[in-house]
């Protein structure tokens, strides 16, 4: 069975388990397969041969599952799209994928009951299944093409290697769909009929509705960003007591401290504490490890662990020349979990895969050594940088500062504090400097920028310049700029 017919064996095997959980809306696995072949026949109907991919416009849904099921049943990818969005990177989104459609919950349900019935021609192995965007260095977001065969390659290391009960587990959703993390809760929970618990924006944004909900949930598998557990972790009664079935908490995109591994493994004893890594464009994650008691004395920063059967990972220097030992360089995967490159962006592709050894390599960015046969990372090359678990290219954000009228020139700092990044910092010169102060200036700045760039990539801080300070060789000075904060 490929992971769409295992899926679809829910439906008979248990119609009314619930596949979805969002606020006080349910899906049903009967619900979830009579719809999403309603939609791939409409699909079909109404676009023929033509398999661009659906665009899928929502937030937490359970529309959403149908139309991902809809799409890829009837041979189209999906390109799951957050409406936190701002409508310009909607937009830019929807121009880059070539999307046929943006659908949006309610066209779903309408286009799901359809009565049409008809042959469907579902994803093959090597088609996409989904694109997901990411932050792009030039001020564009970029998409990344995942097929099927790098979903199942990912899905079976950790079904394989997590053995999640044959009790009733329920899944904690909290990265949005658009999020490669979804990914991990989204196909384990549906690829063993389990139950996936989504938690939507409003709770994020009231702690105390946030810990009731999660009080009367009943997860057993935490999936979350290590910001997010941090966040929870600010409240006391976030122990045992408020999720007595956890067994798990399993943490990707962004580095997990110590401590943070520390307090849960203190307010949980019931429950393991993994530490994953890797890029949206190797599928999710590529490497595991369990930290415990003995991991936690043992290693400050923490390792990200081994990587996944079929797949290597090797450490490569500045001329692509493989290092040996525990020397330092620049991650590199290869395996079936690496995507087939950036949608309609061949150049971009050039520049980060390569063939390695007959399979697709993806050069990371990301430095990092093995020790002990435990990888750990240790920073970008680039100017990447993850903040609250998402994934920002400073350069997306200084070139959407540029593509304002009153802006001439922008360089964006993170600011850093125990190594972890806490917010931005835009230093900006302006075109013409008017009147207004600098409080009005950097007010209106933010707000225009909010019109082309999601909430989480706005700086916090804006310093205004004359001029930017310069090296010996004339570059762009940021240590300096860095420096300043
Ligand atoms: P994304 O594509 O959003 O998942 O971001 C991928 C990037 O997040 C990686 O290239 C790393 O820079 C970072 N990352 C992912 N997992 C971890 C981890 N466990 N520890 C530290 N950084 C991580």
């Amino acid at each position: 069975m490929n992971l769409l017919q295992r899926i679809d064996h829910w439906a008979t095997a248990a119609p009314e388990a619930i596949a979805h959980l969002s606020g006080d809306r349910t899906l049903t696995y009967g619900e979830l397969r009579r719809r999403s072949d309603g939609l791939a026949a409409y699909l079909t109907n109404r676009f023929g041969e033509d398999r661009k991919p659906i665009a899928v416009l929502g937030h937490r849904e359970p529309e959403m599952l149908i139309a991902f099921l809809g799409a890829v049943k009837s041979g189209r990818p999906y390109v799951p799209i957050d409406t936190t969005l701002p409508r310009t990177r909607i937009d830019q989104i929807l121009a880059s994928s070539r999307a046929a459609l943006s659908l949006t919950p309610d066209q779903i349900r309408r286009f799901s009951t359809a009565e049409l019935r008809g042959p469907t021609m579902p994803v093959q192995k090597n088609d996409p299944f989904y694109i997901l965007f990411t932050s792009g260095s030039t001020g564009e977001p970029k998409g990344v093409i995942i097929t099927l065969a790098c979903l199942e390659h990912f899905i079976s290391w950790i079904l394989a290697e997590q053995q999640f009960s044959e009790r009733a587990e329920v899944f904690l959703n909290q990265a949005p769909f658009s999020f490669d993390l979804s990914v991990m809760d989204l196909y384990c929970s549906l690829a063993t009929g389990r139950t996936l618990f989504s938690i939507s924006r409003d709770l994020i944004e009231n702690p105390k509705k946030l810990y009731r909900a999660l009080a009367s949930s009943g997860v057993t598998t935490w999936v979350s960003t290590p910001s997010f557990a941090q966040m929870c972790l600010v409240e006391d009664k976030f122990a045992e007591a408020m999720l007595p079935r956890v067994r798990r908490f399993l943490f990707c995109g962004e580095t997990l401290a110590p401590q943070t591994a520390a307090q849960l493994l203190a307010r949980f004893p019931q429950a393991q504490v993994w530490n994953m890594y890797g890029p949206t464009e190797a599928t999710v994650a590529t490497t595991s490890i369990q930290i415990d008691a003995a991991i936690l004395e043992k290693y400050s920063p923490l390792p990200v662990g081994r990587v996944m059967p079929g797949t290597e990972i090797f450490i490569v220097d500045e001329n692509g020349g493989e290092l040996s030992g525990n020397e330092r360089g620049e991650i590199t995967i290869a395996g079936p979990n690496v995507s087939p490159g950036y949608v309609g962006h061949p150049d971009l592709t050039a520049r980060a895969f390569f063939e390695y050894r007959g399979m697709r390599a993806y050069k990371t960015g990301d430095l990092g050594r093995f020790r002990d046969g435990l990888l750990f990372f240790e920073g970008r090359i680039d100017e990447q940088i993850k903040l609250s678990g998402y994934r920002i290219e400073l350069g997306d954000v200084e070139a959407n500062l540029r593509a304002l009228s009153a802006v001439r020139d922008a360089v964006v700092i993170p600011v850093i504090k125990d190594g972890a990044a806490q917010s931005l910092t835009a230093f900006v010169t302006l075109l013409a400097r008017t009147e207004t102060s600098d409080f009005k200036l950097a007010h209106n700045l933010r707000s225009e920028l909010g019109e082309r760039l999601p909430v989480y990539m706005l700086p916090r801080k804006f310093v205004f310049l004359d001029a930017f300070p310069m090296t010996a060789n004339g570059k762009m000075d940021r240590a300096a700029l860095a420096r300043s904060l």
